[in-house]
């Protein structure tokens, strides 16, 4: 893989204090299969309208995956998970206990039927040259995925920081690991080393 074969699909808009936010999925190109980093948003509800008066853009998810990575369960980083029942989804044990909690996602966009969850307790590889690292602290089990390219590492980020400028704060835990190159969700450039 190449540092090209990873990349973001811009999938969502919410409104964050009168700023639209871009949200993006990952996608990893890997020999074995395509791998999904996160799933966006497939619908809305009437309170999620409400709050983050989201635009979603589901006809860009990509639909031919071998298995799909959750970063955490926000409800628009797991909205999509429903068009994957059957898939492996990978996600931190931690996470999906806390995604129980009332208010914190929206429980049938988590549990559906033909979900079929590989929970996660820590660090662990999921494809040749792919593996999550726990990096808890924006949710519980939050989770980045590191992906070794010829380039360098990649790591899909997620939500560990919204902003890079909040980035070298948040993300000690992947800094030390030198990367080549860092996705976040709600950032539409990478930052490269
Ligand atoms: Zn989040």
């Amino acid at each position: 893989m190449r540092l090209a074969d990873v990349r973001p699909v811009h999938v969502a808009d919410v409104v964050v204090e009168g700023e639209p936010w871009p949200g993006h999925l990952h996608v990893i190109e890997h020999p074995d299969g395509r791998i999904l980093v996160d799933t966006g948003m497939i619908d809305s509800t009437p309170e999620l309208d409400e709050e983050w008066r989201p635009r979603i853009y589901p006809e860009r998810i990509p639909r031919d995956v071998s298995l799909v990575v959750n970063t955490h369960l926000h409800f628009d980083h797991c909205g999509g998970n429903r068009l994957f029942a059957g898939l492996p989804i990978y996600v931190q044990r931690a996470e999906r206990e806390a995604a129980r909690e009332p208010g914190y996602t929206i429980p049938e966009w988590v549990e559906f039927h033909g979900a079929r969850y590989v929970e996660l307790d820590g660090e662990a590889g999921i494809a040749p040259g792919v593996r999550v690292l726990p990096t808890p602290g924006h949710t519980p089990g939050h989770q980045s995925v590191l992906v070794e390219t010829e380039d360098g590492l990649v790591v899909v980020a997620g939500d560990v920081a919204y902003r890079w400028g909040d980035f070298d704060v948040a993300g000690g835990a992947i800094l030390d690991l030198e990367p080549r190159r860092i996705w976040l969700a709600h950032e539409t450039e990478p930052r490269d080393a």
